[in-house]
C-alpha cells in the first residue's frame, strides 16, 4: 500500500520576506506537510548565521496562511520562540523543529526536548551526527526521552556522515549508510526522515541520492528548495527549483 510519506521542503535559510512568500505558495499549492524557515544556522566559517529573531515574522506569516513551519533549534530559547510565535499565530498550525547534525551537547539536546515536551503541535526531529556511530544517533534519541518528550512528538533524520576517505565516487557531501537508517528505525519505531540535500551537496547529486533513497521505507524527505537557488545566500549547489523538486523521487515502501 502507498503510504503518505511526510514532506518538510523549503529554502536552506529564511533570507527575505519576498523569498519567504513566493515558498509559501509554492508549499500551499502543493500542500506540502511543513515548509523549512530556518532562522538559525550553524556556519563552518563565521558568515550570514541567519535572521534569527528578526526573522520571526515570517514564521507568524507561515502559520497564518495555513504553512506550518519548520525550523532548526540550536539554543531552548530558539525552541521557545518558534513555538510562541506559531501557537500566537495560529490556532492550527503544527511546528516541527529539530536538532542539527552539529549540535551535540546533550545537556542543550535534553533542554530543548523539555521545551517542546507537552505541546501537542510541536515536534521534534534528530538529525544524525556528522561522525558514523549509531551508538550515538540512538543516545541522542534515549538524551530526549530522558528529558520526558513523548516519542509521539519524536521523528529522526538521516542526513549523512562526514566522509572519511572511503570510496566515494560521486563526491557526496555527506556518506548516507541507508542499512543503519532502516536498523535504526525498525529496532526505535520511530519515523525516518531521509534528507538527500545535505548528503548530494549538488542538485545531480541530491537527484541521485533520492533515487537510491526511494528503494528504503524512509518515511519522509526534508529536501531543500529555493526560488531562486542560484542566488541562495547559503547551499546554493544543492537546493532544487520547484521544477526540479516535482520530478524528484520519493520513496514509496511501507
Ligand atoms: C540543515 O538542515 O539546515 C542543516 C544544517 O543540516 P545538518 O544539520 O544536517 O547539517
Ligand atoms: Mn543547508
Amino acid at each position: 500500500m502507498k503510504k503518505n510519506i511526510l514532506l518538510i521542503i523549503g529554502p536552506c535559510a529564511a533570507e527575505s520576506r519576498e523569498q519567504i512568500a513566493a515558498s509559501i505558495k509554492e508549499v500551499k499549492k502543493r500542500k506540502l506537510d511543513f515548509m523549512r524557515i530556518n532562522l538559525w544556522k550553524p556556519r563552518t566559517r563565521p558568515g550570514f548565521e541567519g535572521l534569527g529573531k528578526m526573522g520571526l515574522p515570517l514564521i507568524a506569516d507561515a502559520a497564518k496562511k495555513g504553512v506550518n513551519p519548520a525550523a532548526e533549534v540550536i539554543l531552548p530559547k530558539h525552541a521557545e520562540m518558534i513555538i510562541k510565535t506559531t501557537l500566537d499565530a495560529s490556532k492550527t498550525a503544527n511546528v516541527m523543529l529539530w536538532i542539527g547534525a552539529r549540535n551535540q551537547n546533550h545537556y542543550i539536546q535534553q533542554e530543548i526536548a523539555r521545551v517542546v515536551k507537552g505541546e501537542k503541535r510541536a515536534f521534534l526531529m534528530i538529525k544524525n551526527q556528522p561522525w558514523r556511530s549509531i551508538d550515538h544517533w540512538e543516545g541522542i534519541i534515549d538524551h530526549v526521552v530522558h528529558a520526558g518528550i513523548s516519542t509521539d512528538q519524536l521523528y529522526v533524520c538521516h542526513r549523512g556522515f562526514t566522509p572519511q576517505g572511503e570510496n566515494n565516487p560521486l563526491n557526496l557531501r555527506n556518506i548516507p549508510d541507508f542499512e543503519m537508517a532502516m536498523q535504526m528505525r525498525n529496532k526505535l519505531k520511530l519515523p525516518m526522515i531521509f534528507d538527500p540535500s545535505h548528503i548530494g551537496g549538488t542538485v545531480e547529486n541530491v537527484i541521485k541520492v533520492s533515487n537510491e533513497a526511494a528503494k528504503y521505507s524512509f518515511d519522509g524527505l526534508i529536501v531543500e528548495v529555493h526560488p531562486n537557488p542560484l542566488k541562495a545566500i547559503t547551499d546554493a549547489k544543492q537546493q532544487l527549483t520547484w521544477d526540479q523538486f516535482d520530478k524528484l523521487s520519493r520513496p514509496i515502501a511501507s
